[in-house]
């Protein structure tokens, strides 16, 4: 008798654990224009005490984070040594570094063959930090997200981009996070915290976004990929951000890992002016219809002041 009740219980138990099992969130982390995004002039040592935050932030939750690169960004006269050990730092925090393109150039804006330069331009650095650590870039991050002016010239692009051993780097969630960069960067110590104070709250809602395209799109949480940029509102902000998606049931991954679903061998659809979310894309290019494109736009103090100054 006592035995057929444990048998119960623990049945009970073993149950009520499946149900409650949590979905398999998993989310990789990438940080663009690195080795720092900032708009006003900045001193090398901010430089270097920003990196070493966002790095802090990434080894304290075990993020095996992607960083990319803009080649034009070491070009500081008299400190392109400084500026590139700031990359040396990321790769000995164990990070992957990408390439981003030597200038930030538009796809949009720029004819191809002046675009597939500032791939080959933007990785002359990278190329001769990896290759002493038996490694070369992988990934290419389009700058703005914008993958091509016509379907044509984006399978040209991948082509070229393929025979050089790159893949795109695609991303599923944004948050904004250059508007209230750039409304922290101009802001004095209060401004900041209001900043902070919407900044999380705003991840929250792309999440909430994001989620629910997936599960629309795929009937589940596919791996999720976050862009966020290198500066200072994210090195103040991002142990609280990893935080935070933990605390939502993210678990952080690789990107080559969320590659390797399927998910991400969907068809995509064109980017158009503004390049959105792979998931907006991809749902584009299968004719489904969601509830949902992605997070509201920042509002408030924060969009005001982002209009005001930085438009
Ligand atoms: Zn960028």
């Amino acid at each position: 008798m006592n035995l057929l009740r444990t048998c119960f219980i623990v049945g009970l138990l073993l149950c009520g654990a499946v149900m409650a099992a949590p979905a398999d969130k998993r989310i990789a982390i990438s940080v663009d224009d690195l080795p720092l995004a900032n708009q006003r002039p900045l001193s090398l040592a901010d430089k270097q005490a920003q990196t070493e935050r966002m790095l802090a932030a990434l080894r304290k939750h075990q993020v095996p984070a992607i960083g990319f690169v803009n080649e034009d960004r070491l070009q500081v006269r008299g400190e392109v040594d400084g500026h590139i050990s700031l990359l040396q730092r990321w790769l000995d925090a164990g990070m992957e570094l990408g390439n981003h393109g030597y200038g930030h150039l538009s796809m949009q804006k720029t004819p191809l063959d002046q675009y597939q330069d500032a791939v080959l331009r933007g990785d002359v650095v990278l190329r001769s930090l990896l290759v002493p650590r038996g490694q070369a870039p992988r990934y290419w991050r389009h700058p703005y997200l914008q993958t091509g002016k016509s379907d044509e010239e984006t399978a040209q692009f991948e082509a070229f981009l393929a025979r050089r051993g790159y893949r795109v780097a695609p991303v599923t969630v944004e948050h904004d996070d250059y508007v209230f960069a750039c409304v922290y960067e101009r802001a004095d110590a209060a401004g900041k915290r209001r900043t902070l104070e919407a900044y999380l709250p705003h991840l929250d809602l792309a999440l909430d976004a994001y989620e629910r395209m997936s599960q629309e799109l795929f009937a589940r949480q596919i791996p999720q990929i976050l862009l966020i940029h290198a500066n200072e509102i994210n090195a103040d902000s991002l142990d609280a951000t990893l935080q935070r998606l933990r605390e939502r049931g993210y678990r952080f991954i690789t990107l080559d890992e969320a590659l390797a679903d399927p998910a991400y061998a969907s068809p995509t659809a064109a980017s158009k002016q503004f390049g959105s979310s792979w998931l907006a894309r991809w749902a584009r290019a299968l004719n489904k219809k969601l509830s949902v494109y992605g997070q509201p736009d920042p509002s408030g103090w924060v969009a005001e002041r982002y209009a005001a100054e930085c438009r």
